[in-house]
């Protein structure tokens, strides 16, 4: 699943395949052929939260949310597909390659300055791996008021607040600083909230440089928890326990003995 690593990853990858390249043709799925780019040069390949963004000479960009199983592919130009091309979502066109997305639920093109202004853009909270950091900003996101009784499992992924974490980072995060998915907000302090985004964004740029994403860097298991329901606890050898959580009842891994829930807190059991 992707994760803003996974954006920014890509980013990386496309970037020097794409970067002052000309666009020959460009179809996406939802505009068909994109004659209006044709001809443009790519200025610029950036990851912002989980969309990627692809500038182009004329003021137009292309905006791509790769959604849950979305996937993106270079080839050389006119070389067979690796996958069915009944799932490509929006093929671009340089002279020398094909940058092909696939099952990328999101991948329009719209004008540049639009995009800045774009509602999902701008609610974004700070980027955990862009070059600097506001934690204080994140901070005040998260303590607006309504967010005190939501799940910290809930507030991780809400990307107004921060922007980039999925869901086996939730999961990981947590198991790390020894939270209990369904704790209230309002159960950690200042500090813990602090410190709960900046090893996300440690864990995150760590993982810039592996080939697959990991949270416990040691042999076996890639992950302490996520994945990992009804097996023994790298820590306790509790049985790791999942359930699903919020409004898109996203999967959640934790153990039960290693993040004990708050006394004061009601609600789920
Ligand atoms: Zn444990």
């Amino acid at each position: 699943m992707p994760e803003g690593d996974t954006l920014h990853r890509l980013a990386a990858r496309l970037s020097p395949k794409l970067l002052g390249q000309t666009v020959v043709q460009a179809r996406n799925r939802a505009q068909g052929e994109l004659d209006v780019i044709a001809g443009a040069t790519v200025e610029n390949v950036a990851a912002l939260g989980k969309n990627l963004l692809i500038d182009l000479s004329g003021g137009w960009s292309l905006r791509v949310h790769l959604g849950i199983g979305g996937k993106c592919d270079t080839y050389p130009r006119g070389q067979p597909w690796r996958r069915s091309s009944r799932t490509a979502t929006l093929v671009l066109e340089t002279q020398a390659h094909e940058v092909v997305f696939f099952k990328a639920p999101q991948t329009k093109l719209v004008r540049t300055a639009h995009l800045r202004a774009t509602p999902a853009l701008v609610k974004l909270g700070p980027d955990l791996l862009g070059r600097t950091i506001d934690y204080d900003a994140i901070r005040e996101r998260a303590r607006q008021p309504g967010n005190a009784g939501r799940a910290l499992g809930e507030v991780l992924l809400d990307q107004r607040i921060a922007a980039g974490i999925g869901n086996v980072y939730k999961s990981e995060l947590l198991f790390l600083r020894r939270l209990h998915p369904w704790a209230p907000l309002s159960s950690i302090d200042d500090e813990q909230l602090h410190g709960l985004f900046k090893l996300a964004r440690e864990l995150m740029k760590k993982n810039m440089r592996t080939r697959w994403r990991t949270t416990r860097f040691l042999p076996g298991d890639r992950h302490w928890v996520y994945g990992r329901t009804g097996r023994a606890c790298f820590r306790c050898r509790s049985r790791v326990e999942s359930g699903r959580q919020g409004e898109q009842a996203r999967n959640t891994y934790f153990c039960p003995r290693c993040q004990a829930r708050p006394a004061t807190e009601t609600g789920r059991d």
